[in-house]
């Protein structure tokens, strides 16, 4: 089961198994020893749910709260920062990051995913463009950093990615992701190109509702 927030289980003495939708996770509480099959049945039960409670959040998502001096988001996930004055650029070290400095944090790590987390985008491309049976029309994949769009797609194939699409959560990227590549096929925005983008993500409506969520400033 894919939702568009990544989930995160938060076991604790308790007796049964509740969710609360955070702005940036779907959060499950659950007893210590409750089973993985127990917790997907009740994701199971409560999804439509869950995903009507996660459009109803209602909280603007900006770049300063995706990139701060305290935490810095990939995949949706925040992950603390850490000033360490022996390094040079910025780095990822599995569960936090390494600056030297916090000065001009945006433009670091918007090095950081163009040198080192670029491929993350593009296997997202490769493997859905296969799935979508364009992958012979994917002729280029370029990060993009405009302020006013997460992607575009030109009538050339190539796919202009943001580099933001790193900081989201996954689900969202893949959205953005099967959009462009549905304008291999479709080059607008008509009907055939939104059953296009929902036979690969049947939840389309629910992805762009929380997509505007996020902004690129
Ligand atoms: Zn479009």
């Amino acid at each position: 089961m894919k939702f568009v927030l990544p989930t995160k289980i938060d076991r604790s003495k308790r007796k049964s198994i509740s969710i609360v939708i955070n702005k940036d996770n779907i959060l499950i509480k659950a007893p210590l020893r409750a089973s993985e099959t127990a917790i997907k049945q009740v994701l199971l039960n409560k999804q439509a749910w869950i995903e009507k409670s996660i459009t109803k959040v209602q909280h603007k998502i900006g770049t300063q709260e995706l990139i701060n001096s305290k935490n810095i988001y990939l995949q949706g996930r925040p992950f603390p920062v850490e000033i360490d004055s022996s390094i040079h650029s910025l780095k990822f070290a599995t569960d936090r990051f390494l600056v030297s400095s916090t000065s001009n944090l945006e433009k670091q790590v918007k090095v950081f995913i163009q040198n080192s987390f670029h491929k993350y985008l593009e296997q997202k491309v490769f493997s859905n463009a296969q799935k979508m049976n364009v992958f012979a029309k994917v002729k280029k994949i370029r990060l993009s950093s405009t302020k006013n769009s997460w992607g575009s797609c030109s009538s050339n194939g190539t796919i202009a990615l943001n580099w933001k699409l790193s900081l989201i959560p996954q689900e969202l990227a893949n959205y953005v992701i099967i959009h462009e590549l549905s304008h291999l096929i479709y080059m607008n925005h008509s009907q055939e190109f939104w059953s296009q983008v929902s036979q690969f993500y049947p939840k389309f409506k629910v992805a762009k509702k929380i997509l505007k969520r996020y902004s690129l400033s």
